[in-house]
């Protein structure tokens, strides 16, 4: 059980060790940790929490709850470009929770670490009487100047997606005893940040963003930002053959959430520079609509019908 190990034990047991001796973090025994800016770089800086029973099921293997976690942040930083450098985590623990599961949760952490070159720097553990809360904060590096806000686009660029969309939300239904493929469970639980795309392209858009909360909902947070409005076509958003398996259609896919797939808008002219980018980096991208005067986002069938779904995307308070 947790509750029987004081807090600086486990983090000099399972914590330190991912601080991989980075002189900065101190082998995570000080205050704080101390970071050396690099000249000609900005520092990209995201956090994002996960809480069991919100964001990930009871009973979820905590390895996959650790990439989880890590891979939901880290697609922030991909979203504006920046390199993955180093991360808090902030724990808090129920007392009563198996010490097993602290033990699986730091190995899948170690491995997403090793995976995408972060070091972890800092965090807080703490207990808690409530469910499971697991905060990360990330550090990335990004060049000056090459960091795309959501405020960026312009009225006439194309939009564009990354992956697949839909396979997060229909893997979400899957892991809650519905249908779906072990490809759509992974999709849910094992997302990809679009790393080598985002860095790639970071030059090239006006705007971008990750698709965290339904790819329509989010479309209009750029939407917003912009002071425009999006038109898309349902039936160029791209679906993997696993969610079209499910039944699903193109509009649900658009507002699921769950994909990390990278959003952006770009002028028409960046097409091919774009898709060749995108071959580099080895993810498809589609492009799905354009940026138009107004305000809102407009989703239409073949026929140019508006098949806009009440309900864009998944939302906390409401
Ligand atoms: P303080 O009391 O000064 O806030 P703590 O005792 O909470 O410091 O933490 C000691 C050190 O351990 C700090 O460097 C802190 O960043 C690090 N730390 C605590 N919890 C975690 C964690 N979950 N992951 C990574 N580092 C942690
Ligand atoms: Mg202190």
């Amino acid at each position: 059980m947790i509750g029987q190990t004081d807090e600086f034990s486990l983090i000099a047991r399972y914590f330190a060790p991912l601080s991989k001796g980075y002189a900065g973090a101190l082998a995570l025994t000080d205050d704080a940790a101390f970071v050396m800016p690099e000249p000609g770089k900005v520092l990209v800086v995201s956090t994002d929490t996960i809480v069991e029973g919100v964001h990930f099921l009871p009973g979820t293997p905590a390895g996959s709850v650790a990439m989880k976690l890590a891979r939901v942040s880290l697609s922030d930083l991909a979203a504006k470009g920046a390199k993955p450098f180093a991360a808090l985590l902030n724990a808090v623990l129920p007392r009563a929770r198996d010490a097993a599961w602290i033990v699986a949760f730091s190995d899948g952490l170690k491995q997403d670490f090793d995976r995408f070159e972060l070091t972890l720097i800092g965090g807080d553990t703490v207990s808690t009487p409530g469910p499971l809360c697991l905060s990360l904060t990330v550090l990335g590096w990004a060049d000056v100047g090459r960091t795309p806000h959501r405020s960026g686009a312009k009225s006439g660029d194309d939009v564009w997606v990354s992956g697949a969309i839909g396979d997060g939300g229909a893997g979400l239904l899957a892991a809650r005893g519905g249908s779906g493929s072990a490809y759509l469970l992974d999709r849910y639980r094992h997302p990809q940040p679009r790393l080598a795309l985002g860095a790639a392209i970071a030059g090239l858009v006006t705007a971008a963003m990750d698709v965290s909360d339904g790819l329509i909902q989010d479309l209009g947070h750029i939407c917003k930002a912009s002071g425009l409005g999006a038109e898309i076509a349902a039936g160029s958003i791209p679906l993997s053959p696993d969610f079209k398996q499910t039944g699903l259609s193109a509009v649900e896919a658009a507002t699921m959430g769950d994909d990390y797939e990278l959003l952006f808008t770009a002028a028409p002219d960046r097409a091919d520079v774009l898709l060749a980018a995108a071959a580099r980096s080895g993810v498809d991208i589609t492009r799905i609509g354009r940026m138009i005067d107004g305000a809102g986002v407009r989703c239409l069938d073949a026929l140019g019908n508006d098949v806009t779904p009440v309900r864009t995307g998944w939302r906390h308070f409401d």
